[in-house]
């Protein structure tokens, strides 16, 4: 059993946290949010009034917070009060530069940190399926691994400081380009008289199989269990895939790289979500493309 104080119990970090005690951990939660206290508090977590009272004796800390801003607030007031070898985990999706800041902080005082963001949404986290990107020391992530099985069901130690903010900003580049590109194959292909099925029974098995025609199929019926079906109910949404582009195009930006398409991606996302569609799910983006005719 590991005493953790948890940070951050909204639509993630809430069942998270429920995983770790239903696995017999001694969970301290803490959340700006009374109801979202409240409610981690029905699953076994225990409620601390204030960060510090949740910082008491916890070996490990794992924050699940929504921007790098909040990551790094929270991490220095977390990093007064732990006592050094303390295990730091930010599950947060943030950009890598605050990701790196955020680990410079906890090694200065000698605490082991990870940047472990995830995929896999609420349903994930509700399952314990969640894929976990990490980055940090071999020591950091060692000393992770234990807890992120509990929540997770793929682990992958990315690399060096930043490397799992890394990694996830460029997935959820791959996906947000894919899915605009799978939407327009469906407008294209009843511009032209063809049923969804049969574009679905042809592409899904070819070279234009992926993850958002074969699993996430933006029109209803060829997969049952995608949002198409449910008048896009997220899933994931169209603000959270917004979020994720402009944390890579930040990215491309301070590295220099090159990613045209997924500039374009970032840009019809923003429209998009303007336009009054942030809630929804992001594979509702091609009724945005329908209109557009
Ligand atoms: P959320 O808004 O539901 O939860 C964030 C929680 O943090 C809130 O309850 C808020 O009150 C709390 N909080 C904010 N500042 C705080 C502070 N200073 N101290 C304590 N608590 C504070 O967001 P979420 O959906 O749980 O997402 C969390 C992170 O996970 C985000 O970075 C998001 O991009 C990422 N993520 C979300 C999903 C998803 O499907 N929701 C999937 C993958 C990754």
């Amino acid at each position: 059993m590991t005493r953790i104080a948890f940070i951050g119990l909204g639509n993630m970090g809430g069942p998270m946290a429920a995983n770790l005690v239903k696995a017999g951990h001694d969970v301290v939660g803490f959340d700006l949010s009374h109801d979202m206290l409240k409610a981690a508090e029905a699953t076994g977590v225990k409620a601390a009034n204030v960060l510090t009272e949740a910082l008491a004796d916890a070996e490990a800390v794992v924050t699940m917070l929504p921007k790098g801003q909040h990551v790094l607030t929270v991490w220095t007031d977390i990093l007064r009060s732990v006592p050094k070898g303390t295990l730091l985990i930010d599950s947060s999706t943030i950009d890598v530069d605050s990701a790196r800041k955020a680990h410079a902080m906890a090694g200065d005082v000698g605490c082991l940190s990870l940047d472990a963001p995830v995929s896999g949404g609420t349903g994930g986290a509700a399952a314990g399926t969640l894929t976990f990107m990490a980055g940090g020391s071999t020591e950091s992530f060692a000393g992770a691994k234990p807890l992120l099985e509990v929540m997770g069901r793929k682990i992958v130690h990315c690399g060096d400081a930043g490397a799992g903010q890394a990694a996830k900003i460029c997935n959820n580049m791959i996906l947000g380009i894919s899915m605009i590109g799978v939407c327009e194959a469906f407008v294209l292909g009843e511009k032209l008289g063809l049923s969804h099925q049969a574009l679905f029974d042809v592409a899904s098995t070819s070279s234009g199989q992926c993850w958002s025609i074969n699993t996430y199929c933006p029109v209803p019926g060829p997969v049952p269990t995608s949002p198409a079906n449910t008048d896009y109910k997220p899933g994931f949404s169209a603000a959270l895939m917004l979020k994720d582009l402009r944390l890579s195009q930040e990215a491309a930006l301070s590295s220099g790289a090159s990613t045209p398409l997924g500039a374009e991606a970032a840009q019809l996302y923003a429209l998009f979500e303007k336009l009054g569609n942030g809630g929804r799910d992001f594979s509702a983006i091609i009724e945005m493309f329908r209109e557009a005719e």
